[in-house]
């Protein structure tokens, strides 16, 4: 159907075109175009939660203060926030794609976007973290049109140039290293192996009838999914409080 080939490109003069791609576009509730936002979706938007070393320093120079040096780079304050996000987003369920824009216009700045396996576990998150703060800030979440992020994603940045820089309205994502990336997922899957062994075993101590020797053996097994040792890879992980 033509309407259906033409939503959300250019052509299409009722649907915008952004924020049906990017999930957000510059021109926000003022937009002549229409955004519009998704019931349910795998993805969410976490709006402005990473907090951009550029636009950090800005704010810093404006209300006359200087950096407090923290002895770390930015990218290892980035891959940081990256491991504590998944983290985070994990105990919902299993992630697709956790994708952090390097983005410097207001719309945009510090947003993270997390797609879902399973529509239900976005909704959880969604339901979890809305209105809680992470690192001293409001997280406001909501629902994303954004499955593919190939059609967001900007390609000239992704080839490593992009003329527009930071203030590009398509999604320049920090790459993250994939031995990272297979690092969590091993994290993840031996959590929900534990908790998988806690939850058998919690079921068999409640169970009166089962006292077969199997049943003790196994109780005497598996630990506290939330005893998960300290850091990884020996790198230290900072503490946040969380309302
Ligand atoms: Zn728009
Ligand atoms: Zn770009």
């Amino acid at each position: 159907m033509h309407l259906a080939r033409i939503h959300g490109t250019e052509e299409d003069k009722v649907n915008c075109p952004f924020y049906f791609k990017i999930g957000c576009c510059r021109h926000g509730d003022k937009c002549s175009r229409k955004h519009d936002r998704p019931a349910f979706s795998p993805t969410i938007l976490i709006k402005h939660i990473f907090r951009h070393p550029e636009r950090e320093a800005e704010l810093q120079s404006l209300i006359g203060q200087q950096c407090k040096p923290d002895g770390r780079g930015d990218v290892d304050a980035f891959l940081d926030f990256f491991e504590d996000m998944y983290e985070e987003l994990s105990k919902f369920g299993r992630l697709d794609q956790l994708v952090v824009c390097d983005n410097l216009g207001d719309h945009m700045v510090g947003h993270v976007y997390a797609k879902f396996c399973d529509e239900e576990d976005a909704a959880d998150a969604l339901q979890v973290m809305n209105g809680r703060y992470y690192d001293e800030k409001l997280m406001e979440v909501e629902y994303s049109p954004v499955t593919d992020f190939r059609e967001a994603r900007c390609r000239d940045f992704d080839e490593g140039s992009c003329c527009r820089g930071g203030y590009c309205n398509f999604m320049h994502v920090k790459p993250v290293p994939i031995i990272m990336i297979q690092d969590l997922e091993d994290e993840v899957n031996e959590w929900k192996r534990r908790d998988n062994e806690m939850r058998k075993r919690r079921q068999r101590e409640r169970s009166p009838s089962d006292s077969s020797d199997e049943g003790r053996r196994r109780s005497n097994h598996g630990r506290r999914s939330k005893d998960r040792g300290g850091s990884r890879n020996g790198r230290s992980r900072r503490s946040r409080s969380r309302s």
